[in-house]
């Protein structure tokens, strides 16, 4: 297990999980390696717990690279870079090929795109079908992609969502759709929106869960 040694005028060992998930063992000056080591072992339980949460917070840009995983419904496909066809983005339902690797850069733009055309023709119509159901009558509706919000409904009844939400499971979708449709009658979050939105959408609960749980793995293109 590799980590970081700091030695101090200490009567102690302690161990330290870092911001960016490296251990650090502070040691007094004169403990030998070997007791330092077999502290860690006696610790690794601890230690792997620690990293392993330390880990899973940590979201790495992708660096659009064969094999790295790419979201879409909620399910995660590798990127096989064809070099053959090396301009759009192409998914065939196991995985994403062809993406322009030139950079980073223009692969995140391929990538938005993509995501952003999928969510125009699998999402909208969500919005139309529970539109129409409720009778609820939205402006406009504009595309974003976002770091803070999912979507929003101004006072004028104008919706925006985040396309990024595709790569979501359909229910966490509907649910950020269903919300904001809900805001055309209660322009709050009091007991009769939420009510009103639990109506539409009776299991929307687990569909917020997932994103609080799950939202900063959509926001990292
Ligand atoms: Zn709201």
């Amino acid at each position: 297990m590799d980590y970081q040694l700091v030695r101090s005028k200490r009567k102690t060992l302690s161990l330290q999980i870092s911001n960016n998930a490296e251990l650090v063992v502070r040691a007094p000056n004169r403990l030998s390696v070997k007791k330092i080591e077999q502290f860690i072992n006696e610790k690794s339980t601890w230690i792997d717990s620690k990293l392993r949460a330390c880990e899973d917070k940590q979201v790495t840009k992708p660096k659009y690279k064969q094999g790295e995983m790419f979201l879409y419904l909620g399910d995660g496909y590798p990127l096989n870079i064809d070099l053959e066809k090396n301009t759009r983005l192409h998914f065939n339902g196991v995985n994403f090929n062809g993406v322009n690797f030139e950079s980073s850069l223009a692969s995140k733009a391929i990538f938005l795109d993509w995501y952003k055309a999928k969510f125009r023709q699998i999402a909208l119509p969500r919005l139309d079908y529970y539109a129409k159901k409720y009778q609820l009558d939205y402006q406009q509706v504009r595309l974003k992609a976002q770091k803070t919000l999912w979507g929003s409904c101004s006072g004028a009844n104008n919706i925006n969502l985040n396309y990024l939400l595709i790569q979501a499971p359909m229910c966490v979708i509907d649910y950020v759709i269903v919300h904001e449709l809900a805001h055309i009658k209660h322009k709050n979050h009091s007991k009769n929106f939420w009510d009103f939105v639990s109506q539409m959408l009776p299991n929307y609960k687990a569909s917020k869960r997932w994103l609080q749980d799950n939202g900063h793995k959509l926001k990292n293109l």
